[in-house]
């Protein structure tokens, strides 16, 4: 390898074209991929490793069509053979053997680009589920690796591990499959004394308490480790360092709420009192007072409240909030309720407007799609203090509404505003002096992991008793050989004065073939299955007017039967509903069923549920697919339970914290390594370094905390634009 030469040049400085085996045509290919650096290399960690445990000799390929699990082979490819079917199209055989037997893998499609992928004598991993394929054992599509002759059968033999790294088509065709990857990276390891190594950015502290790897290690083992010990203790360094800068930001973010300014208020309690004497037609439930005391105790302490308030569906967050903002009102403070939908905005406000009159105060609903003129007149009522509560959508949060003495915002049915938009909301709205009190409402039932993460820098206040004199919502799955008698019942339903709601999917509003599905079933449901009820429609592409006009007869009853999409999830309430016909179910998810289901069972009568499927659905023999299978049993478990809680840890465990939240609401940086549900005991540990760190140091200033800042000032910028003041 020659002397070194005098200064080692720091790895983040280098180009990654100048490591060996690297070039400019595969720097290329390798900034698509967002490596640039020789760092950048260092941290593209493989996707899975190959271990011999895994690894089956061809001769059990048969046994293994029993294991559920991908297996893996390892051998030299005997012939490649492409068939042409006709009509352009056309399967490509492979013939794998080592030194015990040959077995085929088949492709039935993408033929001609897999078959420039293998060459006759090439040794290869292919890893898939074992099928039966004309008899024989094979594999069908099967994810594969090229391995190195040499080096990678050493490692199989010796019982080793070779990682597999992420590839593209364009890094393929640069050669830099996985293959090519270990290749460049052990040149970059062994070129070793040219380069600086990045300085572990832990304190020692940090990495012994948490019994890390000390980064240097940790970054060789992940990449080449020896045994499975090795690579353990890698991948709880590099998850444990993922979960703290999310931790990190969390805490900082809540240090900094702790230690500004907030608004004091000393509840007089007259407002409250009138409110509770005369005006709510029921007694608060003990839950809703231990919620409320909660908030009080934070509206009077001298920092901003930044709380989350959790209920189910129909525990009753709104009159919590009512109070919360009769709280900000009576001490002068003007308040904001921001709901997602502008149809739960009109609800909220027509709600609580009618209580606040009673009490002398002025209320605004501020939304998208108003007049001009009205909403210029709102924004000088705001502007001037002359209204004390506006309820709103997003629109509350535009550049142009100023108000006067802003003390208290509530945001309702969080799970659609993220980590992001809630801080993009207190910055906005933040006035000169003092940071205003937040209350954000959910009723998703959060699993524990996703508390400590995705809500992980608020206080969590807790309804968990439901008003009294309620009848459990009855739950039924029906096929469409059902499809006369649920009709009939609904109808019997509404005869004795109930009120029904008939849902269709529609998994994205623009979809214009569901829109017109739901919307020829309500004709079909109007004129003809209920004729002689008053059958009324509402869909998002609607406009707010009619939307509004809508919901308002239905309220009144003035319309019997609502068809709907899905606009109605989130948050109605008319007590006098009692029936929940959702077409289609099995497109649903878990918490939007749950959502849906939450609209009834709010008043005294008898409420029902009815899942409509097509009858395959209703047996799990009938089910002919895993998705269907999948589905069947997604019906059932809940048919089973009303318990939010639960249904929503069920659902996170099906559809994984992106989609449960939606990747995009969720406004959480993506996670490599670290798994939300899995990695419980990391979240624990990172948590606690993280805020224990975030209370000795709030803005990092401490020398031996710099490439922590650096780091997260790197990664996450956009998400902590405030830090750079710091
Ligand atoms: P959610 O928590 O789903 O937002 P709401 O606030 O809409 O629930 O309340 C559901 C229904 O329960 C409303 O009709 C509300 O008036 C009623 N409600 C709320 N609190 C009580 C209570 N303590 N006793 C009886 N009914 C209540
Ligand atoms: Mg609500």
């Amino acid at each position: 390898m020659g002397t070194p030469p005098e200064g080692k040049r720091p790895l983040s400085e280098t180009d990654v074209q100048y490591v060996k085996g690297v070039g400019p045509r595969r720097r290329d290919a390798l900034a698509g991929v967002g490596v640039r650096t020789a760092m950048d290399l260092l941290y593209y960690f493989p996707r899975k490793y190959l271990d011999r445990s895994r690894v089956y000799k061809i001769k059990d390929a048969s046994a293994a069509i029993l294991i559920p699990e991908e297996v893996t082979f390892v051998g030299r490819i005997r012939s490649v053979q492409v068939v042409r079917r006709g009509h352009g199209r056309s399967m490509m055989f492979i013939r794998l053997a080592d030194e015990t037997g040959t077995m085929r893998c088949v492709w039935f499609n993408a033929v001609q680009y897999f078959a420039n992928a293998f060459k006759e004598g090439e040794f290869i991993a292919f890893s898939g589920k074992v099928t039966s394929y004309q008899d024989q054992p094979c594999l069908i599509h099967p994810d594969y690796d090229h391995l190195e002759d040499e080096s990678d059968e050493e490692f199989l033999h010796t019982g080793g591990i070779i990682p597999v790294y992420p590839t593209t088509e364009a890094l393929r065709r640069v050669g830099l499959d996985s293959r090519g990857f270990r290749r460049i990276l052990r040149n970059l390891f062994g070129a070793g004394d040219y380069y600086e190594f990045p300085a572990d950015p832990f304190p020692p502290n940090i990495v012994s308490t948490n019994s890390l790897p000390p980064l240097g290690e940790a970054i060789s083992w992940i990449h080449f480790p020896k045994d499975e010990k090795q690579l353990g203790y890698s991948l709880h360094r590099f998850k444990f360092e993922e979960l703290f800068y999310l931790q990190l930001l969390l805490a900082i973010r809540r240090n900094l709420i702790n230690h500004s300014p907030g608004i004091p208020m000393k509840s007089t309690g007259q407002l409250v009192e009138k409110l509770a004497a005369g005006i709510l037609p029921f007694k608060l439930t003990e839950s809703q007072k231990k919620v409320l005391r909660e908030i009080f105790a934070d509206m009077k302490a001298g920092h901003p409240m930044y709380r989350l308030l959790q209920g189910d569906v129909g525990s009753g967050k709104t009159v919590v909030a009512l109070i919360a903002i009769l709280t900000a009102v009576e001490n002068g403070y003007q308040a904001a309720f921001m709901a997602p939908t502008e149809i739960l905005a009109a609800q909220h406000y027509s709600t609580i407007s009618q209580y606040l009159a009673k009490l002398g105060v002025e209320t605004s609903l501020l939304v998208g799609g108003q007049k001009k003129n009205l909403r210029d007149q709102i924004y000088s009522a705001i502007e001037e203090g002359r209204t004390s509560v506006v309820v709103g959508t997003h629109a509350i949060i535009q550049e142009k509404v100023k108000f006067k003495r802003l003390g208290l915002i509530v945001v309702d049915e969080q799970h659609r505003f993220g980590v992001m938009q809630r801080m993009a909301l207190q910055e906005k709205a933040e006035p000169a002096a003092a940071e205003p009190h937040l209350l954000v409402m959910t009723a998703t039932p959060i699993p524990r992991t996703l508390s400590l993460t995705i809500y992980g820098d608020l206080d969590i206040s807790i309804i968990d008793e439901m008003p009294t004199g309620r009848k459990k919502t009855k739950t039924a799955l029906r096929g469409e050989s059902n499809r006369d008698k649920v009709y009939k019942f609904i109808r019997d339903q509404v005869l004795a004065g109930r009120q029904v709601y008939i849902v269709y999917p529609l998994v994205n509003e623009t979809e214009k073939s569901d829109l017109k599905a739901a919307t020829q079933s309500f004709v079909r449901l109007r004129d003809e299955v209920f004729r002689g009820l008053k059958v009324g429609l509402i869909h998002g592409q609607m406009t707010e007017a009619e939307k509004n006009d809508v919901m308002t007869a239905f309220k009144k009853n003035a319309i019997n039967i609502l068809v709907a999409t899905t606009v109605i999830e989130v948050g109605i309430d008319v007590p006098n509903a009692t029936v929940m016909l959702i077409e289609h179910a099995d497109r649903f998810g878990l918490s939007q069923l749950h959502q849906l289901r939450g609209r009834i069972g709010r008043g005294i009568h008898q409420s029902y549920c009815i899942l409509m499927t097509e009858d395959k659905y209703l047996d799990e023999w009938k089910v002919a697919t895993s998705e269907e299978a999948v589905a069947n049993r997604r019906l059932k478990l809940f048919t089973s339970t009303s318990d939010g809680f639960k249904i929503a840890e069920y659902d996170l465990m099906l559809r994984g914290p992106g989609e449960f939240f939606g990747t995009k609401q969720s406004g959480m940086p993506p996670l490599k390594l670290a798994n939300l549900i899995k990695d419980r005991d990391i979240i624990a540990q990172a948590r606690k370094s993280a805020f224990r760190l975030a209370e000795e140091d709030p803005h990092l200033r401490d020398g031996k905390h710099r490439w922590i800042k650096e780091t997260l000032m790197k990664n996450y910028r956009e998400s902590f634009e405030f830090l750079k003041a710091n």
